[in-house]
């Protein structure tokens, strides 16, 4: 579904990925971890065609994204759903029109229908009773659940996260952690995490991913990568956030 060919991006002097390859199947739940700075949320960016690679292809269920028509680009990004560390909700809408908004503009749904469709996933992220509210009057972990809803109104194919419980308290990433490792089960989304979260990248994971300095220098299933790593750095980055 997602395929990298050989990808490098460069920030001034800074090579952030380097001639890099990976390929995602549909359905799978593949993890990025790694050191700050390892290039995984710029590996997002690309997906979301935020920012433009230096090198290489990216293809997305077979469309290559750079360079596409601008058409062909927008048709892409509807088959992908990003959750971001800082949630990114309009703070100006409610949470019911933040979850139907793209719909509504972007797929063409009428009002009624998306409507219907968010008061779906309000039940299934747990705020059906907020969904008059506004995003500020909410906490984080509230917040994050928007988002989550957010993101799986458009359907997409494939939903980015990218270190999603981040920002919030302490006591309120259980509760998102548990919410995504649903979505995980119970649906056939294809999903690319990256988290700082070792025990949920061990549950939700097909594949680990382990960078660093712009290269995956080690990949495999969760219990390999977190029980018999066979990188010296993948040991050390894991022995330094478990
Ligand atoms: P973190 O876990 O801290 O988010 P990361 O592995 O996701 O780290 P990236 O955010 O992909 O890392 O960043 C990789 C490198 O690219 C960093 O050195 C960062 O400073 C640099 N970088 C990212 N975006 C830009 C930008 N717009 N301009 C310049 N440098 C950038």
């Amino acid at each position: 579904l997602i395929r990298l060919d050989q990808v490098t991006k460069r920030f001034g002097a800074n090579t952030v990925l380097d001639h890099l390859d990976f390929s995602v199947q549909s359905g799978k739940h593949v993890t990025l971890i790694g050191p700050s700075g390892s290039g995984k949320t710029t590996i997002l960016r690309l997906l979301m065609t935020l920012t433009e690679p230096d090198e290489g292809t990216i293809t997305v269920d077979g469309e290559p994204l750079f360079p596409a028509p601008e058409k062909q680009v927008r048709e892409v990004r509807k088959k992908i759903g990003m959750v971001f560390q800082q949630f990114n909700l309009f703070p100006n809408m409610s949470v019911l029109r933040n979850i139907t908004e793209a719909p509504v503009q972007v797929l063409g749904m009428s009002k009624d229908e998306a409507e219907a469709r968010a008061r779906e996933l309000l039940e299934l992220v747990g705020l059906t009773d907020k969904c008059d509210a506004k995003p500020t009057r909410l906490s984080g972990g509230q917040q994050q659940r928007v988002a989550i809803a957010r993101a799986l109104a458009m359907r997409p194919k494939v939903l980015l996260l990218d270190e999603v419980t981040s920002a919030l308290d302490p006591e309120l990433v259980a509760g998102v952690l548990d919410l995504l490792r649903d979505i995980a089960r119970s649906t056939d989304i294809t999903m690319l995490c990256v988290t700082h979260e070792m025990g949920f990248a061990r549950d939700i994971s097909d594949q680990v991913l382990m960078f660093d300095g712009g290269r995956i220098i080690e990949s495999g299933p969760p219990e390999q990568i977190f029980g018999d790593p066979e990188q010296d750095r993948t040991r050390e980055f894991l022995g330094a956030v478990l």
